[in-house]
Formats: structure tokens, C-alpha cells, sequence
């Protein structure tokens, strides 16, 4: 198959139209990570996605809709905290977990009852699903426990001759997958981080909480449990305030003849003028924006990758630093 790289337009978005209808795949830009999306009503459509990104067949999709998408046809109660969030943070980085009213394929939530709900807010995205206006399932579309993809270039890396269609919406501004939140209960609690964080919720609607996975537990959010986001190559994560040693660990393997770079942000950089940096920016915007295209150069251009985590690691940090974890706890 060959696999082409569209700008949007009426002639893109017909084809696509053409090819989610008849049961394939799309991949889309949104402001978090690149999308990989098929009809959410079509379980042989659904289940092709998870072979195509050899994705776990337990871990359920978030399924996206446009801002003027009527979510009450898909999920059966929508709490007033909810409501609220909505409000502020839609269309945005915000996925949000309701009880499902069973209408869409239940291989999209992998057999549980309730079903994830995201309304991106990148213009190219709202484009494409107001264009099909179904319902679309999508996981990143990048071949699964890969770096996500946040660009086009990245999606074709990884999915060329497996799709037809990449949308092509420009570099990704969010930069790490959107944060997760599970609205089923009496308060919101937060499954996965991204770029709404605790904070923001919990300054909109009083309380939010945090499930945190531990190794051998019950996970709230499947793809928890899955190793992710890691490059092809071996890596090593430092804390800040180990600096020295991320240096000194650098030296050792280069002076051993290792290709290695130093994958950390502006404030690490500038101490590390000896060493290849692949400099992640100054600002938390920039950091998460700029993470994964500095994973993937960092494995195609070199051998090993040693990061050093950012000093400051709370709110929107927090989101980077469980994807750098990921990222380098897993070799
Ligand atoms: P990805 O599409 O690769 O960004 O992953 C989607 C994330 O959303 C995974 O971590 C899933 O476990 C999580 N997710 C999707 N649907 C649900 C659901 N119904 N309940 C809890 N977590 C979900
Ligand atoms: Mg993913």
C-alpha cells in the first residue's frame, strides 16, 4: 500500500471520508500527538487499528468527535463536574471517561463499560471529524510502545505501506498525549497526565484526583500498564540534581567510542557544551512540545540516550516526566 502525506482539503478530507467508511484508517494531526482513526461504529475497522499498531487487544481508544458532536448520544450520564470542565478545557488536551451507552463497537473500550471521549481542538482535526461527522477511534498512530508521533514525517516513519492517508497538520503544539480523566465517579480523578493538569481541575472544580499505577496492581486505565513511548535504542534518565553523573556517564561511553547524545532543556544545556545535546527548549510549552521529536532524532541520529529531567517537574511537567520515565525505565 502506499502511504501519502495530504495536505487538508476538500480533496483530502474526501478521500479520507471514503476510506473511514469503508472500513480503513486516517491518520490526523491533533494539538497533542498524531491520531490514527477509523469509524468507532465498525468493529472490524476498530480492530484493524490494533493490528496495525501490533497495539495490546486489552488497551481501549479514545474515540474523538467535533465541538458540535452531540456526546449524549454515546455515553449515558454526564456529571455537573463534568459539565463544567467541558466548558473550560473543551475542545482541548482533556480526554474524559464516561459510562458508555453501548452504541459505538465495544472493541473500542476493549469490553469495558465506559468509553473515552476527546474533542481536539487543532484545526485540522476539527476539519476531518466534522468532514466524516462519525464518531472516529484513535490511538496515536505510531506502532505500538513507539515514541508518539508529533509530526506527519514521524507517522510516516513508522506507518508507511500500512495506511494510505496522513493528514498533514504541521508539528504537533502540545507535544505529549492528552491528559486522561476518568468522569465516572463522584469527583474527576486523573488517569493519565498531560497538559490540563491537577491544578487546572482542581481550580475549576474543587477536587481532582490521581490514580497512581503500581507495578502488579489493578490498572483504572489499562494502557497504564504498558511500557511506552520508547525509542529504538538504549537509554538512561537522570534527575536535575544529578547532573554531574549524567555527564560523567556521557564522557565514560563516548570516550568508549558510543555515538551518544544528552536529550535535556536549555538549563542542563547550557552546562553540557562538550557533549551532542538535543536541547528540548526553556519553557514547560516547549519542553513537551519538542519531547518526542527529540526521542526519535535522538535514536535515529545516535547510539544511546542519556536525558536529564527538568528541574522544575509539577504540573504541566508532570506529563513530561511520566513519558521520560516510560521512555527510559524500560531498557
Ligand atoms: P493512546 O490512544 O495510545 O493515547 O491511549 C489511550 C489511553 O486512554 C490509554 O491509556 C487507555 O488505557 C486510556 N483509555 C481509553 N479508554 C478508556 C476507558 N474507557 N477507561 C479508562 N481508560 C481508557
Ligand atoms: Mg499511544
Amino acid at each position: 500500500m502506499l502511504t501519502e502525506i495530504l495536505e487538508i482539503n476538500e480533496s483530502s478530507l474526501k478521500l479520507s471520508k471514503k476510506i473511514i467508511l469503508g472500513g480503513g484508517a486516517v491518520a490526523f494531526p491533533t494539538e497533542t500527538v498524531y491520531g490514527l482513526g477509523a469509524n468507532a461504529f465498525d468493529t472490524a475497522a476498530v480492530e484493524n487499528i490494533f493490528k496495525i499498531k501490533g497495539r495490546p487487544n486489552d488497551n481501549p481508544l479514545i474515540v474523538h468527535v467535533h465541538k458540535d458532536y452531540d456526546i449524549s448520544s454515546l455515553v449515558s450520564y454526564v456529571p455537573d463536574y463534568a459539565a463544567t470542565l467541558a466548558q473550560k478545557f473543551l475542545p482541548g488536551p482533556l480526554t474524559m471517561v464516561y459510562k458508555s451507552k453501548g452504541v459505538v463497537s465495544a472493541a473500542v473500550s476493549c469490553g469495558l463499560d465506559t468509553l473515552a471521549i476527546r474533542i481536539p481542538s487543532h484545526s485540522g482535526a476539527q476539519k476531518f471529524l466534522k468532514y466524516v461527522d462519525i464518531p472516529i477511534a484513535a490511538p496515536s498512530a505510531n506502532i505500538s510502545k513507539h515514541v508518539s508521533p508529533t509530526a506527519a514525517e514521524h507517522v510516516f516513519a513508522d506507518l508507511n505501506g500500512k495506511i494510505e492517508v496522513v493528514l498533514q497538520g504541521g508539528r504537533c503544539a502540545g507535544g505529549i498525549e492528552s491528559t486522561v480523566l476518568d468522569c465516572t465517579g463522584d469527583i474527576p480523578v486523573i488517569l493519565r497526565s498531560g497538559l490540563v493538569t491537577r491544578e487546572m481541575i482542581e481550580n475549576t472544580v474543587g477536587k481532582c484526583g490521581e490514580f497512581v499505577f503500581k507495578e502488579g496492581g489493578t490498572a483504572r486505565s489499562p494502557g497504564m500498564k504498558y511500557k511506552h513511548y520508547s525509542p529504538d535504542c538504549p537509554t538512561m534518565l537522570f534527575d536535575f540534581a544529578d547532573r554531574e553523573k549524567a555527564f560523567n556517564e556521557y564522557r565514560r561511553l563516548a570516550d568508549g567510542g558510543i555515538n551518544v547524545c544528552l536529550l535535556c532543556d536549555n538549563a542542563t544545556a547550557e552546562y553540557a557544551r562538550f557533549a551532542e545535546v538535543i536541547n528540548l527548549g526553556s519553557t514547560e510549552g516547549e519542553i513537551a512540545a519538542n519531547l518526542y521529536a527529540g526521542l526519535r532524532t535522538g535514536e535515529n541520529k545516535y547510539e544511546y540516550i542519556i536525558a536529564v529531567a527538568p528541574e522544575k517537574q509539577d504540573g504541566a511537567m508532570a506529563g513530561v516526566m511520566n513519558r521520560l520515565k516510560k521512555a527510559c525505565g524500560s531498557k
